[in-house]
């Protein structure tokens, strides 16, 4: 099993914790202070510092190679990192992978990491196995095909047969069959036409009305900037820039190296 995949897996405990709404409120849900890590000793993170409010759309945006996925990884505790790491008001000091998603901390993975050769709604079903709240269960499928209409009409269709934006969706409608409180996707656009980047843009301010604080990973920095609250640019490992979505559209730096301008 991959690390991606064992991320998507181990979000599923969620849900026997984690609350489906949460009110907008100036406490952070996700407070990160001066984060390091890296691989077998060579660094990676240094010193980032980030925090998300219950109820935002938080872009995190970046070149190639710059960190993004690798900040997911820390903040999953997929791999070690130094510094303090705080949600939903605790910190996560040793917690494991598993307990954080216990938490309700879900990543959807970059490549999507679908069961091909499963349903659509086998697939979605997977993001709810450990939980034993079955009618509750049922309901959050129902709202998943609420969000994701074309995942109801192609619910018995392998996951394999799907067009790529179609599988982005199940991928995302797997991490809210968790109950996450906060879901971070990594790469929801690549490799996707603008017109579907563009749906599923929407998509994520339907997941926030339900109450879900979404943190975007993104290269498509004008989508991202576009459906989002707030954002961080991440550059070599480091937070060089945040703001207001607004204001780091209007960044002329930011313009030049991220929006072709
Ligand atoms: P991309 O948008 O291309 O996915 P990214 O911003 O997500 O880039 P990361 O994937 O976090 O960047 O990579 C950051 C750095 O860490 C890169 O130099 C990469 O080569 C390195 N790296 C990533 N994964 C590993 C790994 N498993 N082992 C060693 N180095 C890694």
């Amino acid at each position: 099993m991959t690390e991606a995949m064992q991320a998507a897996m181990t979000a599923t405990t969620a849900a026997t914790t984690a609350a489906p709404a949460q009110a907008a409120t100036d406490e952070p849900l996700l407070d990160v202070v001066r984060l390091n890590a890296g691989y077998a000793g060579m660094p990676v993170l240094r010193d980032v510092s980030l925090s998300i409010r219950a109820a935002e759309i938080v872009a995190l945006v970046g070149a190639n190679g710059a960190g993004k996925t690798t900040l997911l990884r820390a903040l999953s505790r997929l791999i070690d990192a130094q510094g303090e790491l705080r949600f939903g008001g605790r910190s996560l000091a040793g917690a494991s992978a598993d307990a954080v998603f216990s938490l309700g901390l879900v990543q959807v993975p970059e490549g999507r990491q679908l069961f091909d050769r499963m349903s659509v709604e086998d697939n979605l079903m997977m993001g709810a196995y450990r939980r034993r709240d079955g009618a509750a269960i049922g309901a959050d499928l129902e709202r998943v095909y609420a969000i994701f209409p074309r995942l109801g009409e192609r619910r018995r269709q392998w996951a394999g047969s799907m067009s790529g934006g179609e599988q982005q969706m199940c991928a995302m409608g797997r991490a809210l069959m968790a109950r996450p409180r906060l879901v971070m996707i990594d790469e929801m656009s690549l490799g996707l036409a603008p017109v579907i980047v563009d749906l599923l843009c929407d998509t994520l301010l339907d997941i926030r009305r339900q109450g879900v604080t979404v943190l975007l990973v993104e290269q498509d920095v004008h989508a991202a900037l576009a459906v989002a609250d707030r954002g961080y640019v991440m550059e070599t490992g480091r937070i060089v820039r945040e703001g207001s979505a607004r204001e780091l559209a209007d960044d002329p730096q930011v313009q030049r190296a991220y929006l072709g301008m």
